[in-house]
């Protein structure tokens, strides 16, 4: 039974008893992997409270490899995130972070998904007040990138057309950007939101505060695309909760 030690971000939490809880993790070496923290909802536990969505650290568990369950020994607090917690527009995009992770990370070592999720949690614990709605939007989008799943909004993916300086729309099924040629009677977003998504889409959250129509876009986006059909509770948040 070997003994593994990765980095990890902890995704998802639920208790197992009265006294153990279960964490879904993704960690950096093995990808997304579920452990029994034992003992750890005793109050004297020193994995008490360690354990938390959002934090990340470094785990050690024994690792058995036709399981679905590893027992985790040890927890070394990173950076907990508790903050995020206090906020629901934060909480609710680092939720969507999380389970975009849970439901579409491969099962390999994957540095850069890694990284893009850390940045992203950091990001949103770190954002103005003002500038949460385009952090929430940049590191979804950046999120969505990363695993594959992202649009091209360069240009019409059908009949080619520069869509820099024209109104397009966004293809939710085939996740790309058209003209509005060729899907009328689609959603319409100007050049000047296309211009937006494009940014946030690139990763950056400073400019001007995304209008609700590119939350609703993008919720729908990862919704329909993404998720492939599958609902995220935590996208029903970020919606509920809608960034002005
Ligand atoms: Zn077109």
């Amino acid at each position: 039974m070997p003994i593994v030690t990765t980095r990890s971000v902890v995704l998802q939490t639920y208790p197992y008893s009265d006294t153990s809880k279960i964490l879904r993790l993704l960690t950096l070496d093995h990808g997304p992997q579920s452990v029994m923290a034992r003992g750890a909802l005793r109050p004297r536990s020193r994995l008490s409270g360690v354990l938390e969505p959002f934090a990340d650290g470094t785990a050690t568990f024994y690792f058995k490899p036709d399981r679905d369950l590893h027992t985790l020994s040890e927890f070394e607090l990173a950076r907990e995130r508790q903050a995020l917690g206090r906020d629901l527009r934060r909480y609710a995009a680092a939720s969507v972070l999380c389970e975009l992770v849970l439901r579409l990370a491969p099962a390999e070592r994957d540095l850069e998904l890694y990284g893009v999720l850390i940045g992203g949690l950091d990001a949103l614990l770190e954002a103005r007040p003002g500038s949460v709605p385009g952090t929430a939007l940049a590191a979804c989008w950046s999120l969505v990138d990363v695993l594959g799943f992202a649009p091209d909004l360069s240009g019409c993916s059908r009949c080619g057309d520069d869509l820099s300086l024209r109104e397009g729309g966004l293809d939710v099924r085939d996740g790309a950007l058209v003209c509005q040629r060729c899907l009328p009677g689609g959603r319409v977003l100007p050049p000047g939101e296309l211009e937006t998504l494009r940014r946030l889409a690139a990763g950056t959250a400073e400019g001007p505060t995304p209008s609700s129509r590119q939350v609703h876009l993008l919720v729908e986006f990862i919704r329909h695309h993404a998720a492939e059909g599958i609902r995220l509770r935590s996208l029903d948040f970020l919606l509920a909760e809608e960034v002005r």
